[in-house]
């Protein structure tokens, strides 16, 4: 089969769909790989490192689209990417389409077929191509929430791991999933006093085991919420309800009665936010700060480490990619009905339910 791999164009996004490891991989099964020119760059991989590792470099994106069977991504395709798909193709990359109209019909237009990272499932019924990035969010609250807790970027001046002497800073941590666990890892690694809550008590038993008695394992109620977010430095937001917006966990009230200097850190941002005052930031302006608490709400935390972020994704992406390449995607997606629950559209019909319940009037 025939991998084309385009430079990712949305504004601020480096990563890439495929390293020159994961193009090996496909090379080694004799499928052709064509790499747009300069699209590992922004993550350090230059056009001589995917010629060895077996592809083709392409001078343009248009050469990719036309030439390629299937087209793996990062991020969502935007219009005059959709424009160039077309039937018999298939698209395979992140996409979140319930909040995207005018990128849902672009792609039904297009006949392709588009798998979405983000609902393909696991076993376990876990998201294993979204799980990568909340690792890299979550391990990523407690360097962000550092860095701000110093003076010069408005924090209380706290050093979270305290020194002999000195006791190490107060973190709380709202949602104990994958985030909050490696929230969790970070910040007990730091040395921090650090305090997770949860609404489910197996959850709550499973950090028991891996993290014992280092780590303050709490049931999540409004009263745990107020009374350890008013003695906290940092508190990292990393609640999920499926297909629902976050809830706002934290209220304003409770914010004005935090310690002024602290830092919230709202990894739940890109479903709403869980704090009354979280609104969503940028990497190049990551915080605000409202009631004298630091804000720190970035919704594409990942993007800031865009090299780590590209292997994890690769890690968890390639497998299913081998599988599209090796069987023909038909003959994968019937093979694997975790594959299948990522099929959002296929030859001009959208075949996600969610997607369809969302949008189904604006399409
Ligand atoms: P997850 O499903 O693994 O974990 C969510 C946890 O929240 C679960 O353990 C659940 O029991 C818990 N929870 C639900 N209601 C709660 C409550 N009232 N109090 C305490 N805990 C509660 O989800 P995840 O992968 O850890 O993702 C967490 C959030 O981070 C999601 O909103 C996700 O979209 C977001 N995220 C953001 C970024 C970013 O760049 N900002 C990156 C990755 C993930």
């Amino acid at each position: 089969m025939i991998i084309g791999v385009p430079k990712e164009i949305k504004n601020h996004e480096y990563r890439v769909g495929l390293t020159p490891a994961a193009v090996k991989e496909f090379c080694s099964y004799k499928h052709q790989v064509i790499v747009e020119s300069g699209a590992g760059l922004g993550v350090g991989f230059d056009n001589q490192q995917y010629i060895d590792a077996g592809a083709e470099i392409a001078p343009s994106a248009n050469h990719v689209y036309t030439s390629a069977e299937l087209i793996v991504k990062v991020k969502e395709p935007q219009a005059n990417e959709c424009k160039m798909l077309s039937e018999g193709q298939t698209l395979y990359t992140y996409l979140h389409l319930a909040p995207d109209p005018q990128q849902t019909q672009l792609l039904v237009e297009s006949g392709a077929t588009c798998i979405a990272y983000e609902t393909v499932t696991d076993i376990n019924g876990g998201l294993p191509l979204l799980a990568p990035m909340s690792e890299v969010a979550g391990r990523m609250s407690i360097q962000a929430g550092a860095h701000f807790l110093e003076k010069a970027h408005g924090g209380n001046g706290t050093l979270l791991g305290g020194v002999p002497g000195v006791a190490p800073g107060r973190i709380l941590i709202i949602g104990g999933g994958v985030v909050g666990t490696n929230a969790a890892k970070m910040a007990l690694g730091l040395g921090a006093d650090v305090t997770i809550l949860d609404r489910s008590l197996p959850r709550l038993r499973q950090l028991d085991d891996i993290f014992g008695g280092r780590l303050h394992t709490v049931y999540s109620t409004a009263d745990a919420i107020e009374h350890y977010s008013s003695r906290a430095d940092l508190v990292v937001g990393a609640v999920l309800i499926p297909g629902a917006a976050a809830p706002k966990l934290l209220t304003e009230e409770h914010i004005r009665n935090m310690k002024a200097g602290a830092v919230l850190v709202d990894v739940a941002i890109d479903q709403g936010g869980c704090f009354e005052t979280s609104r969503a930031t940028t990497h190049q302006a990551p915080t605000y700060i409202e009631h004298d608490v630091v804000h720190y709400c970035v919704a594409n935390m990942p993007g800031g480490v865009a090299r780590t972020s590209t292997m994890a994704l690769n890690n968890a992406t390639l497998a299913n990619g081998l599988a599209i390449a090796n069987k023909g995607v038909k003959q994968a997606l019937l093979d694997d009905q975790h594959l299948m629950n990522g099929l959002n559209v296929h030859k001009g019909f959208v075949t996600y339910k969610a997607v369809v319940d969302a949008l189904g009037e604006q399409l």
